[in-house]
């Protein structure tokens, strides 16, 4: 019997990398702007190897950025400002839940219990859901900081239902990742379903038991499985 539904976050109930991609992109032409002497486009870039080598959630990235090039401090400042207030106004504007996420989560809370469960760190992976409006939908929540694994490993998927008093066998576990969330889920045992909505949604890995186009067809997957 189905008790309880496990959502990955970023990029299965928020936008996340629709906002990191436009927000870096004010950020570059904001700190081109600024005094940075670069392309728009080279910083853009530039941001993303920084990302690449520090984990797309690293905080320091327009400081390492302007680091190299040795300004006074107060330019320094100028154009790290810059980015950042660039950055978190495009924010601010883009992150939001897809369309149909709050409403098809408002209907399924009202029959399983939801948790969230994240490779972010404890402290974004709150501020994203607060930010967003999703917090209060959700009994658990698990991050990184739980296990300090990351999934596919079993021991995340494991945690969250502890915390959440159920069996795997109870769960269904709804990611955009088939590699990290799939592959775990099923190797606890977890119903599986894939959701494929993102603009940026790449598919590997192995099969989900359901897929979804859409957040509202979560509603039918469930009466599926009943
Ligand atoms: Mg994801």
């Amino acid at each position: 019997m189905l008790k309880s539904i496990i959502f990955d976050l970023d990029n299965t109930l928020v936008n996340f990398w629709q906002f990191k991609q436009e927000s870096a992109r004010e950020a570059s032409a904001a700190m081109v702007a600024a005094g940075l002497p670069m392309t728009e486009q080279g910083a853009y870039n530039l941001i993303f190897k920084i990302y690449e080598q520090k984990g797309v959630e690293y905080q320091l990235v327009f400081t390492d950025m302007i680091k190299p090039f040795n300004f006074p401090k107060a330019q320094f400042e100028k154009i790290r400002d810059a980015g950042i207030v660039a950055y978190l106004r495009k924010k601010g504007q883009v992150l939001k839940p897809y369309p149909g996420i709050p409403e098809t989560l408002a209907e399924l809370k009202k029959s399983y219990s939801l948790a969230v469960l994240t490779d972010a760190a404890r402290e974004q992976a709150h501020q994203r859901l607060n930010f967003t409006g999703l917090a209060e939908y959700f009994e658990q929540v698990g991050t990184f900081h739980d296990t300090n694994i990351y999934k596919p490993g079993t021991e995340p998927f494991l945690s969250i239902c502890k915390k959440l008093n159920v069996q795997p066998s109870e769960c269904l576990m709804v990611g955009d990742n088939p590699g990290r969330d799939m592959k775990g889920a099923q190797a606890v045992g977890m119903k599986t379903c894939l959701a494929k909505y993102d603009p940026y949604f790449e598919s590997a890995g192995p099969h989900p038991d359901f897929s979804i186009e859409q957040p509202a067809d979560l509603l039918e997957v469930v009466r599926r499985i009943g």
